[in-house]
């Protein structure tokens, strides 16, 4: 069968394309009014096709304005997680059983439902999460090339089974993948939408029935999400979904004896401690973990200084800088340094920062109260022992007293070995250092733990073909001014990580991320 071809939504780019841009905000601003009218409900567990009441609740509030309750979601603990895992134990072989077109179909029907709510989940996201618009509808965007994305491609590999022939004579063979069984899906907050339905349908489409467990702070587009899947044809009990925090609800589900594999997407600290407990445990199914980055970018004495600019001011700041892929620190050349610094300042005082939902914003608020502590530690810390050209300060004037505001900071005169240039800190700040030369940019980027995102700004071409080489990075990108090192997109710009940026080597959104839910398999028969 032609499977069918793969195009990715791009749903702001298609308003601007269409000149009407205009519309696109009307669209998102009437859904914000309808989305903020159902906000502050109380919501259940959904175990085994149905709602399961907790005894506690917990309340997510909105980054931007903490008076606003998003709802009340139910607190899990190990006695939820063990129903939960009960229930997808018993689907699972009837699960694998369903043919890949079955399959695929639920998944495509998803994607279509997905579609035409796209406004309304957008606008949840920026409430919950406090994305901007336009970062908003790329979430949405994303999660529906996910599911696009993996129904072609299990289509395309017919379910990864192959007749293997008759190697010698009167023996007939058969080469599969087959499902581990049952997979833990525990996702973050910052890609609530792409990221946990992305890793809930790598598990599902490839026949493993599944338990996911969103953020505590972004619960409510993962239930919606959730129901959208359920009601595209989901069995009763191959999807349950459990709410709740790290070591209640998290924790028991990788610990677990009957979950073969966890799809985890979050911190190095977390995701490292679930592949510790695997291991301990002697569980064979794999840890399929995509985890954080410090992502360097090169401006070398070749490049477009206003390309760099731009590119490093986006990916340094947009959704605030808490992107696993967002623009960290940036290794400029002394005799462009100057120039480039000084321009990314300027270009870093127009952004706007604001509500979510206001139409002018760039810089949007942080997730967490923790989030909020660690940016007024790591500013502190960068005026003591360097120089914070711009931003620094916590902004709490007129409507912003009642959320977590922060502006977007550019330090230098900080060591490339310091601190503050060598942890993630998922936050709107970038620390900007001298070199010399290609070589010494080359040598400090790839002297890190982590090797997730890079750049590059110039118009050497045999300057940017030696980076490609040289780079230990999963995905590089040269004189991107769009964003430096951010805003993947699915099958073209697969997702992960090298070193301590992933686990498995292997990216999401790209053409081996699917067969890591399963395990090969292979049937003889003599006749
Ligand atoms: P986090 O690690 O704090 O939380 C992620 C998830 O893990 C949440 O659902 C949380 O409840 C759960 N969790 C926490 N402790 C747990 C435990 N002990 N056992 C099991 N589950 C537990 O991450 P976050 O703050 O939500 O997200 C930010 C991090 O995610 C950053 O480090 C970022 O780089 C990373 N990230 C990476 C990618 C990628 O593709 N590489 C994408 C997005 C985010």
């Amino acid at each position: 069968m032609q499977a069918k071809e793969f195009e990715n939504e791009l749903t702001y780019h298609s308003y601007e394309a269409d000149r009407d841009v205009e519309a696109f905000h009307e669209a998102y601003e009437d859904a914000v009014e309808a989305v903020r009218a159902e906000l502050g409900a109380t919501h259940d567990h959904y175990i085994d096709g149905e709602r399961v009441a907790a005894a506690e609740h917990f309340e997510v509030t909105s980054p931007g304005d903490q008076t606003r309750t998003i709802g009340e979601f139910a607190a899990g603990t190990p006695d939820d997680i063990d129903d939960a895992v009960h229930a997808a134990t018993a689907v699972s072989d009837e699960w694998e059983a369903l043919g890949v077109d079955e399959r695929v179909e639920i998944f495509r029907d998803a994607a279509a439902e997905m579609r035409e709510r796209k406004f309304e989940l957008a606008a949840t996201i920026s409430l919950e999460n406090g994305k901007n618009r336009t970062e908003a509808m790329a979430d949405v965007d994303e999660a529906i090339d996910f599911l696009e994305f993996y129904s072609r491609e299990f289509e395309r590999a017919d379910g990864y089974d192959f007749d293997t022939g008759e190697p010698t004579p009167g023996e007939h063979t058969r080469n599969l993948l087959r499902p581990y069984g049952v997979f833990g899906v525990i996702a973050p907050f910052n890609f609530p939408m792409a990221i946990f339905v992305g890793m809930t349908a790598g598990a599902l489409i490839t026949g493993n029935a599944v338990v996911a467990k969103p953020a505590e702070s972004t619960p409510l587009i993962a239930e919606k999400c959730m129901e959208i899947m359920q009601d595209a044809g989901l069995p009763d009990g191959v999807l349950n979904f459990v709410t709740g925090d790290g070591p209640n609800a998290g924790q028991p589900l990788v610990e677990h004896e009957d979950v073969d594999g966890v799809v985890f997407t979050g911190s190095r600290k977390v995701g490292e401690s679930i592949q510790r407990t695997f291991f301990e445990q002697d569980k064979q199914g794999p840890v399929i973990a995509e985890l954080g980055g410090k992502n360097p970018v090169i401006v070398s004495d070749a490049a477009d200084v206003d390309a760099a600019v731009e590119g490093v001011m986006k990916g340094a700041f947009s959704f605030s800088g808490q992107k696993c892929s967002a623009t960290s620190r940036v290794y400029v050349h002394e005799d462009v340094e100057a120039e480039f610094t000084e321009k990314l300042v300027e270009r870093t005082e127009e952004l706007t920062v604001g509500h979510a939902t206001d139409r002018e914003t760039f810089v949007s608020p942080v997730i967490s109260d923790a989030a909020l502590e660690r940016y007024e530690s790591i500013t502190e810390r960068a005026a003591s022992d360097g120089t914070v050209l711009t931003g620094g300060a916590v902004r709490t004037e007129g409507d912003f007293a009642d959320g977590r505001f922060v502006e977007p900071t550019v330090v230098t005169d900080v060591p490339h070995e310091h601190d503050l240039a060598r942890d993630e800190h998922f936050l709107p700040f970038v620390t900007i250092h001298p070199i010399a030369d290609l070589e010494e940019g080359i040598r400090k980027s790839n002297d890190s733990e982590y090797g997730l995102c890079a750049g590059i700004f110039s118009e050497d071409d045999a300057e940017v073909e030696r980076w490609f080489d040289e780079i230990e990075s999963g995905m590089c990108y040269a004189n991107r001014s769009q964003s430096a090192t951010t805003g993947a997109l699915v099958q073209a710009q697969p997702f992960g990580g090298w070193k301590h940026s992933g686990t498995t080597g292997k990216f999401a959104g790209g053409y081996w991320y699917l067969q890591q839910f399963m395990r090969e398999q292979t049937q003889t028969r003599v006749e």
